[in-house]
């Protein structure tokens, strides 16, 4: 698999440091708020990345962090007068349930927080002391960047630049401008804990340092954010892990672009600031998470209501090919492989499993791997019939499925089955065979009130999520 590596801006094999073992971290949310669209990107995209890795015999160890120290965190909780951890936990666990949504949580995540790796914040940064690479001033402590001689090598900028263009704080004693804060001596009013440099509460970049040492290793394979985390927080990452264990901290950067809302960047004061929880009002998040994969992940992608409708169109068509095949597996009998099968199944093969696994490998090419999907839609479509051999019905669905997991789409159905619905159908369902069609109606309207679409098909009543 070829993975587009910002450090070094070219295409590159991706070969892990231990064979079939991926580990990838990828920087996750400051839990004071709800996620929005343009936090939920990175999220989607690395998620499909470590499925594909699954997919192709790999084991994976996915971290996400939450980071739950922060100035916005505590101004929040001054705002509303509350401890700041009342804040972290209620965010997470909204965050958690976007997740769910997102489809991110069906394998293994690693969630560390910032606040339970204080220890091993404080011993990072003691090593950086003692190598000449940090100093405290009056309880703050710093990084030197003279001690890193290769920094700006992944955001590709010079040193010079970024001190001649640096603010200088009057309030801030740094050696050099573009120092910058690993530990932060505490204010009046902020939470704090115990520190050889008094009390304080670490900086925002020493924490995936940290957490990635302690949970991953010293050097990672993989890891990963939106592009504009480039600089200065992975810079900054890349500047203390390498000084700290004397090794490369992660042999591939990967960067998703940005998103754009009806054309304009998204922000608060233009009103066009979306999360991902007031998306979910409207549609089902495996949309939003189709949406998202639908270009690749290196181009900025533009958000509008009306590309998710047509979104949510395309994937239904998709859901449709699997109602069709799994009524198709009830209604076909099973035979031997005719020379007919034998060519419908080559076609697959070649136009969509391999074209599926030929884009994901190049620089995990998301929207050709849709095509793919839906080149098996449209044999499906056009070959299979009641008449069809079931063997060849049963080998299209496994192949759906199995490369639809990858995109982590078509698992609507799979959440919990809603007993009120289910009851209601059957309820319906009685009252048609006693022919009391006022009553069927009746629930049929009920059901589309709550948002419930049914079809009678011949193997039973379906429904779906509208
Ligand atoms: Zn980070």
């Amino acid at each position: 698999m070829k993975l587009y590596n910002t450090l070094t801006r070219k295409k590159e094999e991706f070969v892990p440091i231990k064979e079939n073992f991926v580990t990838m971290y990828n920087c996750g949310p400051t839990v004071y708020n709800f996620i929005h669209v343009g936090n939920a990107r990175p999220l989607c995209v690395f998620d499909t990345l470590r499925r594909y890795f699954i997919f192709k015999g790999n084991e994976v160890k996915f971290v996400v962090n939450f980071t739950d120290i922060d100035d916005k965190i505590i101004n929040k909780a001054n705002d509303e007068g509350v401890d700041f951890t009342q804040i972290t936990e209620r965010y997470i666990e909204e965050f958690k349930k976007d997740a769910s949504g997102l489809k991110l949580y069906q394998y293994e995540t690693i969630n560390p927080r910032a606040t339970e790796h204080i220890n091993e914040i404080i011993d990072f940064i003691s090593d950086l002391i003692q190598k000449g690479a940090a100093y405290e001033v009056n309880g703050d402590v710093y990084f030197n960047i003279d001690y890193a001689k290769d920094y700006g090598k992944l955001s590709h900028k010079k040193l010079e630049d970024l001190i001649s263009g640096a603010r200088i704080n009057i309030n801030e004693i740094k050696n050099n401008p573009a120092d910058f804060a690993l530990w932060k001596a505490k204010k009046e009013g902020e939470p704090a804990w115990d520190s050889p440099w008094g009390e304080g509460r670490p900086g925002w970049h020493i924490e995936c340092s940290v957490m990635a040492k302690t949970i991953l290793g010293e050097t990672i394979d993989i890891h990963s954010g939106g592009e504009d985390l480039q600089f200065p927080h992975h810079e900054n990452e890349i500047a203390q892990s390498e000084a700290c264990n004397g090794v490369a901290f992660a042999n591939y950067w990967l960067h998703n672009g940005m998103i754009t809302v009806n054309n304009e960047k998204m922000s608060k004061s233009k009103g066009n600031f979306f999360t991902v929880r007031e998306i979910s009002q409207e549609f089902d998040l495996e949309v939003l998470r189709f949406f998202l994969l639908s270009a690749h992940y290196r181009s900025p992608i533009n958000f509008s209501r009306e590309v998710m409708e047509q979104t949510k169109n395309s994937l239904e068509r998709i859901y449709n090919a699997k109602t069709k095949l799994e009524e198709l597996v009830l209604l076909t009998k099973e035979s031997e492989y005719s020379g007919e099968d034998k060519e419908y199944l080559e076609k697959l093969e070649k136009n969509s499993k391999e074209m599926f696994i030929n884009s994901m490998d190049d620089d995990l090419n998301t929207a050709d791997a849709i095509t793919a999907i839906f080149n098996l839609v449209k044999e499906v479509n056009t070959n299979l019939n009641e008449e069809s051999n079931k063997k060849i019905v049963v080998d299209s669905l496994n192949m759906l499925m199995e490369l639809s997991n990858v995109l982590g789409i078509l698992t609507m159905e799979e959440e919990g089955i809603d007993e009120e619905i289910e009851a209601l159908i059957k309820e319906r369902e009685d009252a048609r065979k006693n022919k009391d069609f006022a009553r069927s109606d009746e629930i049929r309207d009920l059901l589309l009130e709550k948002n419930i679409e049914i079809k009678d098909t011949r193997t039973g009543t379906k429904w779906k999520r509208i």
